[in-house]
């Protein structure tokens, strides 16, 4: 299996380069964002739980996102891999993301993550807000918080793969397409 897991602070094109890389390398692509938002659409309870941190810009407890992973990992048994995009988010997170691909007989085999500066990352987040109605990009200070959470509990992420010699780190910043190109070459020299 090709299990990546592409990492990097709010705004940094994670949601954009998922996409070319589903289509070049036919993986699942699982966006805990994407199914926190979904589940808040639908009303569930998950739904429920998941908006009363995300709508401050607090991370959704690791109990709760990474048994909602599970299940989804569960769900695509067929699967010839996955892009993690948002996930593992905490150190523990990352720890439970390895204990469940073993069960799989499998393992991650490549970070990438997405640099881009902060101020970058902010004027992109404020110009998406106008676009995707996310109630979590609209207000600045909600903005500043998903950063200094991102800083303090989820940069920590890249040393735990970096120790495990799987992390590459990808200019986040230029064209789309060359970003992509940047990503296929990161991955495609570690196979
Ligand atoms: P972004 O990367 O732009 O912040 P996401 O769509 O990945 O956006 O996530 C939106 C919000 O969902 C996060 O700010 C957080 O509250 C919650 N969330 C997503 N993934 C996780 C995770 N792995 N652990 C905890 N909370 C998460």
């Amino acid at each position: 299996m090709l299990n990546i897991v592409l990492f990097g602070p709010p705004g940094a094109g994670k949601g954009t380069q998922s996409e070319k890389m589903i289509e070049k390398y036919s993986l699942i692509h699982l966006s805990t964002g994407d199914i926190f938002r979904k589940n808040i659409k639908e009303e569930s309870e998950l739904g429920k739980l998941a908006k009363s941190y995300i709508d401050k810009g607090q991370l959704v407890p690791d109990e709760v996102t990474i048994n909602m992973l599970k299940q989804e990992v569960n769900n695509h048994s067929n699967a010839k891999g996955f892009i993690f995009d948002g996930f593992p988010r905490t150190n523990k997170q990352a720890e439970a993301l390895d204990t469940l691909l073993k069960e799989l007989n499998t393992e991650v085999t490549l970070m990438v993550s997405l640099e881009v500066e902060e101020n970058e990352l902010k004027q992109r987040l404020i110009k998406r807000a106008e676009l995707s109605g996310r109630s979590d990009d609209a207000d600045p200070k909600i903005i500043q918080n998903r950063i200094v959470v991102y800083q303090k509990e989820t940069a920590p992420v890249k040393e735990y793969y970096h120790n495990q010699g799987k992390l590459k780190s990808v200019d986040g910043i230029g064209s789309i397409d060359d970003i992509s190109s940047n990503i296929f070459k990161s991955i495609d020299n570690f196979l």
